[in-house]
């Protein structure tokens, strides 16, 4: 048994989930005991911001903040490896790497870490993953704890709760209804039509996502990609051109709703 302080560490990642679990854990044990985590990728969507301002006002706490200092742009080009759905080093280095530290920094200060994580029931799988990961990553394992799985009687509805209870708005991409809200709608685990919501959402941001793709094609001179179909390289570029441009606005809007199976997969950032 360690002699260390329990500290409750809420992964509070922008989610409407999180948030509510914050509140819970505050509640029950108190602010003085409470942590509302929250690495920055310096990507976020600003209304995602404001949300979790809004949040952390409405709990009582100030959010901790850790921010590594780079985008997930400046990683890829750093460690000559383009993100994709399979591989995604950028919430390696930006987001894991900083909770780990997180966790060791506060171990040498004599508290000992207890994660909440704003995942329900029907997400049962990403928490055994999540307690898997936190089991063998860092120095010593760390308690992982879901209360909308363990401790709640029901799935709360926290998206309600908080628009009509806490009277915030919810953050404006769910209601642009993309499936990854993190890191503004350029999450480079985000599939073809995620990329197509975004494009019929903020075409300039679809436009600089395909930029900083080119670019590192050319500069890496690699045939390389975010995005692949049937097991390949498929540009954001040749996406816009022969598909999303030659469709009309209703015929995108719906092919921008559909998922494909591993557009299911939330983001491990969704979490952290
Ligand atoms: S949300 Fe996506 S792009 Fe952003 S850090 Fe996580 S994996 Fe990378």
């Amino acid at each position: 048994m360690s002699d260390r302080q329990d500290l409750h560490v809420v992964m509070f990642s922008g989610g409407a989930s999180s948030a509510y679990v914050g509140k819970w854990v505050v509640d029950k044990y108190g602010k003085d005991n409470t942590v509302l985590f929250f690495t920055d990728t310096l990507w976020e969507d600003k209304d995602n911001y404001r949300f979790l301002e809004e949040c952390a006002e409405y709990i009582g706490l100030e959010i901790t903040k850790r921010v590594e200092g780079r985008t997930p742009e400046e990683v890829f080009f750093d460690i000559r490896f383009l993100g994709n759905a399979r591989l995604a080093q950028c919430s390696e280095e930006l987001k894991v790497k900083q909770t780990l530290i997180y966790i060791e920094e506060l171990r040498l200060e004599g508290y000992e870490p207890i994660l909440y994580f704003g995942i329900g029931p029907k997400e049962q799988h990403r928490a055994d993953s999540l307690k898997r990961h936190y089991k063998h990553f860092p120095l010593e394992p760390v308690e992982c704890r879901f209360p909308m799985i363990d401790s709640m009687s029901q799935e709360p509805k926290a998206r309600h709760i908080i628009e009509n209870e806490w009277n915030i708005d919810l953050p404006r991409m769910y209601k642009l209804k993309f499936h990854h809200a993190n890191c503004a709608g350029r999450c480079v685990r985000g599939g073809l039509h995620h990329y197509a919501n975004l494009y019929r959402v903020w075409p300039q941001r679809y436009k600089a996502q395909e930029e900083m793709e080119e670019r590192f094609r050319k500069e890496f001179d690699a045939d390389v990609s975010i995005l692949k179909k049937d097991g390949k390289p498929y540009t954001l570029k040749y996406h816009r051109e022969n598909v999303l441009e030659k469709m009309s606005p209703k015929e995108l809007e719906e092919y921008a709703q559909r998922r494909d199976k591993e557009e299911e997969i939330p983001c491990f950032c969704s979490f952290s």
